[in-house]
């Protein structure tokens, strides 16, 4: 293999994406075959999509486009772990034979023409690509009122995440590698890629609407992704309660003191008021200190365990990568497949 020519693989998660996977897969094809005409990408470059456990028919169109589409190759997950693994996923098995991966959403929100800059930027020696969104005015109000004030509460926390980059990046071999050593369960990608530290370049790219189908991301996923990110990343909600701890402490012997002398002066009444306040505060207070050392408690409970983040039901990226046949793409431009 050329070293001017790195073998390309662009690792899609796909859950329930059968609404998109076509339009998906001929955008891209359309991409690496671009990018291989102009020798800026090995000709065995691959499109690896990651079937995270889909209840549609995902998997069968995956198998399908892999007939009759040579760079288009998949692996499937035997359950759904969720989109960050399954990310990991692909990007561990690409890792294998690959000299740089790309990762992108299956719902093209991401501008595919980044992928020419990314390369372009892998050329000039930069081992980590981040896309970086310069507008979000394609998501709805809510999607980018609530993933605003994430990005705040990480930053405040001393989280450091690149601003409006979701999981569209170049990663080469060596920061890959890197990445494989984080052995971590609750993987939040976008927290450990910037740990990594190697030789960084942005390329900026406007966000589009989800080419087709509905979001994968419901609330309560949303909700979970943010919390993960944060106890997997930060103590500092923790100390946060200890320092109230301490305050609260030291204002108790202040009003204490001051409860003392009005007793001495003969000045206290029933004191309903003071005490019904004071419970309210005190149990509402130790009830959320208890909810975020559990959530860490639940954190430390996922790690301890080491179970595996994923399990592989299918893998044809590494049969068909080792196989001489070489098909040239057919259909690319042309049949739908549904
Ligand atoms: N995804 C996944 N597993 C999941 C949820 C989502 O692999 O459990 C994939 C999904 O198919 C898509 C990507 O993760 O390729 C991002 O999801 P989506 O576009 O629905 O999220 P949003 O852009 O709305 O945040
Ligand atoms: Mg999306």
């Amino acid at each position: 293999m050329n070293h001017s020519q790195p073998l390309l693989t662009i690792v899609v998660p796909c859950y329930n994406e059968e609404e998109v996977f076509s339009e998906t897969a001929k955008q891209l094809t359309a991409v690496l075959k671009d990018l291989t005409e102009d020798t800026l990408i090995s000709s065995d470059s691959k499109l690896l999509f990651v079937d995270d456990g889909s209840t549609d028919r995902t998997w069968p169109l995956i198998v399908m486009e892999s007939t009759r589409n040579r760079y288009v190759t998949g692996l499937k997950l035997a359950h759904n772990s969720g989109h960050q693994k399954a990310l990991l996923a692909g990007l561990d098995k690409a890792k294998q034979k690959s000299d740089c991966v790309i990762s992108i959403d299956a719902d093209l929100q991401d501008d595919i023409s980044a992928i020419r800059k990314f390369i372009e930027k892998y050329h000039e020696g930069y081992e980590i690509v981040y896309g970086v969104r310069r507008s979000r005015k394609t998501d709805t109000l809510f999607k980018r009122t609530t993933a605003a004030w994430f990005y705040r509460l990480m930053n405040k926390l001393g989280i450091q995440l690149i601003d409006n980059h979701a999981d569209f990046r170049l990663l080469n071999k060596r920061a890959l590698d890197e990445l494989s050593r984080y052995a971590e369960a609750n993987v939040f990608l976008r927290g450990l890629v910037p740990l990594i530290g190697l030789r960084s370049a942005k390329v900026l790219y406007d966000r589009k609407e989800r080419h087709a189908g509905e979001t994968k991301y419901p609330l309560k996923k949303m909700l979970s992704f943010a919390f993960h990110g944060i106890t997997s990343f930060s103590v500092a909600p923790i100390r946060f309660f200890t320092f109230i701890g301490f305050f609260l402490f030291f204002l108790s012997g202040i009003a204490g003191i001051y409860a003392m002398i009005q007793k001495l002066l003969g000045y206290t009444n029933a004191g309903w008021a003071s005490l019904m306040i004071s419970i309210w505060f005190l149990g509402g207070l130790h009830l959320m200190g208890i909810g975020i050392i559990g959530e860490y408690i639940g954190t430390i409970f996922t790690e301890v365990k080491k179970r595996p983040r994923y399990a592989v039901d299918i893998d044809l990226y590494t049969e068909r990568l080792g196989r001489a046949e070489r098909r040239e793409p057919e259909n690319i431009h042309g049949t739908r497949l549904s």
